[in-house]
C-alpha cells in the first residue's frame, strides 16, 4: 500500500481531464501542485501577479476549447486573483481557481494570511467551495470541471486548506470519479424550432447575432448555412467574431445600428442582451426575437421574444436547418432583390468611407486607425489578436478582421482592462502553432506588463504592441475629469513618451520604438520577423494623446467599441 499526498491527487486530477497547462504563482500552500504538475504531464506557468494566472488560464481555456485551471497561493494569492473571477463569470468562461488557505484546524485562531475565501467568491462563480478531505480532492476537482464546463460555462472555486492538500492517504481510499458529464448537447424544443423556423420564412429583414457562446460546440458550417439560405445579415459580438469569417458578405457588423434598428426577426445565439447590445432596446419594439441559448434563465432577460430555445448551439441551429429545408428558395430571392441589404450595404460603404482617412492618416504623433491597418496589413488571417485599452479596443473592432474561432480575445461583456497581456499570453500556450498579437493602450499594458518576462522565460513568441498616448485615453480623460484649475499633478496622464520597449530589454527580446507612421510597418514586420525565430517582441508606438475618444464616437461612431458603429 502507498500514501498519496493531496497536491499530487490535485495534479492528477488536472491531468485526467486532459488539460496540459496551468497558471499560478508559486507560494504556501500550493506550489506543491505546481510541483507534481510536470510528474503527471501538465505544465505549470509561473506568472508574476495572480490577476494574471486567472486570465490567462481563462484565456487559454477559451482558446483550447476547456477548462483553464488557475492556482493561486493564500491569502493576497488568492484574493489578487478575484478579478479574473470577475472576468470570467461576466464571460461565461470555464475556469477553475483553485486557491490555497490555511489549515482547517486552525481556523479562527489568527493563523498565516487567514482569510475567508469561499465568501469572497460567492456572486462571482458558479460554485465555491472549500474541499473537506484529502481522499476527496478528486471529487472536488470532478465537481469543479463539471461545474464550469456544463450547461452555461463559468468559473468555479475551489478552497484547498493546507492541512487537505499536504495531507496523506492510502491510494486504496481515494475516490477517483469518471464519466463525470456528458458530451451530449441539449437539443431545442421542436414546437420552438418549427416556430423560429416560420418567423424566418416570412421575415422581411432578419438578422443574426453571434456570440461567444457558439465558442464551445463551434457551429461554424450551421452558422454559415443559416445566413447564406436565408440571404441574412449577421453582426457580432465583440468576442464572437470568427465563427464566421469577418469579411463574409453577409458580415454587416459595421451597419450596427441600422441593422439592430430595423430588424422584424433576430436571432440570437450564444449571448445575451446585457449592456453590450442595450439590453434589447435598440431593436424596434414590435420585433421578434428568436433567442438560442444553452441557459433557460438567459430567455426573454430585458427583452421579451417570440420563440426562445434552449439548447446547445450546434444542436438547435441543425435542427433549425432542417426544419427550413426546402423552404428557404423564394425567401434568399426575396431577401436579394428587397431592400434591406441594399440598406445596410450602403450604410456600411459610407462608414467605409468615413473611416478611410484615419486609416491612411499620415498624421504624427500616430493615430490609432493608421497603427491598426498597418496590424491588418502584416499579420496572417489565422492571427490570433488579444485587443485591450479603450481607444485601442474602439478601433480595433473597427480595422482588424478575425477568421477563425476564437481568434479574437478582449474583455468580452466585462470591461476590465489589463487582459491584453494575459490573453495573449493564454491564447498562445493554447495554439502555439498561430500567430499572437497583443494590443494593449499603454493604460491598459501597465497592468500585467511584468508578464513579459513570463512570456521570455517560457519562451512564448508573441508580438506586444503598446498603442502609447501617455494617458487614460490619451489626455482626454483628464480633460473631462473637472480637477480644479491649474491642478499641478497628472490623474489619468502619465509621464510622456515613456518607453515601454525597454522593459522587454530588460528581460532579452525584440524591441521596436517607433514614432513616424512610415516606421509601423517596418518596424511590425521586423517584430514578426523575430517571433517566428521564437523571439518575444514587443513594439512601443508614439501615439496622439490628444485622439479623441468623445471626438472618435461621433466620427465614426464608437461607443467601447460595441454600443453604436
Ligand atoms: P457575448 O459577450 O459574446 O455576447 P456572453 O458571454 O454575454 O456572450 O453570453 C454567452 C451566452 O452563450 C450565455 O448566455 C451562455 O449561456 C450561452 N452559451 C454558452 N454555451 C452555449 C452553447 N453550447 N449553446 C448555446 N448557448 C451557449
Amino acid at each position: 500500500m502507498a500514501r498519496v499526498e493531496g497536491s499530487a491527487l490535485v495534479a492528477q486530477a488536472i491531468q485526467r481531464e486532459g488539460i496540459e497547462v496551468l497558471f499560478g504563482l508559486a507560494g504556501g500552500p500550493i506550489q506543491d501542485i505546481m510541483g507534481w504538475a510536470p510528474h503527471c504531464g501538465v505544465r505549470p506557468i509561473g506568472v508574476r501577479h495572480e490577476q494574471a494566472a486567472t486570465f490567462a488560464a481563462a484565456a487559454y481555456g477559451y482558446v483550447k476549447n476547456q477548462v483553464g485551471v488557475a492556482v493561486l497561493a493564500a491569502g493576497p494569492g488568492v484574493t489578487n486573483g478575484v478579478t479574473g473571477a470577475h472576468v470570467a463569470y461576466d464571460n461565461c468562461l470555464p475556469l477553475l481557481i483553485l486557491g490555497g488557505s490555511g489549515p482547517q484546524k486552525g481556523r479562527g485562531t489568527g493563523t498565516f494570511q487567514e482569510t475567508e475565501n469561499v465568501p469572497m467568491f460567492k456572486g462571482i462563480t458558479k460554485m465555491a467551495v472549500q474541499a473537506d478531505s484529502t481522499a476527496r480532492l478528486p471529487e472536488y476537482m470532478a465537481m469543479g470541471f463539471r461545474k464550469a464546463r456544463t450547461g452555461r460555462p463559468g468559473p468555479v472555486y475551489l478552497d484547498l486548506p493546507s492541512d487537505v492538500l499536504q495531507g496523506t492517504v492510502e491510494e486504496e481510499e481515494v475516490r477517483w470519479v469518471s464519466n463525470y458529464y456528458t458530451v451530449a448537447p441539449p437539443l431545442g424544443h421542436p414546437d420552438q424550432v418549427k416556430r423560429a423556423a416560420e418567423l424566418l420564412v416570412h421575415a422581411e429583414r432578419p438578422m443574426l447575432i453571434i456570440g461567444k457562446g457558439v465558442r464551445w460546440s463551434e457551429p461554424t458550417m450551421e452558422l454559415r448555412q443559416l445566413v447564406e439560405t436565408l440571404s441574412m445579415p449577421f453582426l457580432t459580438s465583440p468576442m464572437g467574431r470568427g465563427f464566421i469569417p469577418d469579411d463574409h458578405p453577409l458580415n454587416f457588423g459595421a451597419a450596427r445600428s441600422t441593422m439592430m434598428g430595423h430588424a422584424d426577426v433576430i436571432v440570437i445565439v450564444g449571448s445575451r442582451l446585457n449592456w453590450v447590445f442595450g439590453f434589447g432596446r435598440q431593436f424596434p419594439p414590435d420585433a421578434k426575437l428568436i433567442h438560442i441559448d444553452i441557459e433557460p434563465e438567459e430567455i426573454g432577460a430585458n427583452r421579451g421574444v417570440e420563440v426562445g430555445i434552449i439548447g446547445d448551439a450546434k444542436a438547435v441551429l441543425q435542427q433549425l436547418l432542417a426544419e427550413l429545408e426546402g423552404k428557404t428558395a423564394a425567401v434568399a430571392q426575396r431577401a436579394a432583390a428587397g431592400p434591406w441589404l441594399a440598406t445596410l450595404r450602403e450604410q456600411v460603404e459610407q462608414n467605409a468611407k468615413g473611416l478611410a482617412p484615419l486609416l491612411d492618416s499620415d498624421a504624427k504623433p500616430i493615430r490609432t486607425h493608421r497603427l491598426l491597418r498597418e496590424v491588418r496589413d502584416i499579420f496572417p488571417r489565422e492571427t490570433i489578436y488579444t485587443v485591450d485599452g479603450q481607444l485601442t479596443l474602439a478601433s480595433g473592432r473597427q480595422v482588424l478582421g478575425s477568421y477563425t474561432p476564437a481568434s479574437r480575445l478582449n474583455s468580452g461583456s466585462n470591461g476590465c482592462m489589463g487582459v491584453g497581456v494575459p490573453f495573449a499570453i493564454g491564447a498562445k500556450l493554447a495554439r502555439p502553432e498561430v500567430p499572437v498579437v497583443s494590443i494593449n493602450g499603454d493604460c491598459a499594458f501597465g497592468f500585467n506588463a511584468m508578464e513579459l518576462e513570463t512570456a521570455v522565460r517560457c519562451k512564448l513568441p508573441i508580438v506586444f504592441i503598446v498603442n502609447n498616448n501617455s494617458g487614460i485615453v490619451g489626455s482626454n480623460l483628464e480633460a473631462r475629469m473637472g480637477l480644479p484649475e491649474g491642478y499641478g499633478e497628472h490623474v489619468a496622464t502619465y509621464l510622456p513618451d515613456i518607453r515601454y520597449d525597454k522593459i522587454l530589454e530588460a528581460f532579452g527580446g525584440h524591441t521596436e520604438h517607433v514614432v513616424h507612421p512610415d516606421d509601423i510597418r517596418p518596424a511590425l514586420s521586423r517584430a514578426y520577423q523575430a517571433t517566428r525565430q521564437g523571439q518575444v517582441a514587443c513594439v512601443n508606438v508614439i501615439a496622439d494623446p490628444q485622439e479623441s475618444m468623445a471626438t472618435r464616437s461621433q466620427r465614426a461612431g464608437a461607443l467601447m467599441g460595441y454600443a453604436r458603429e
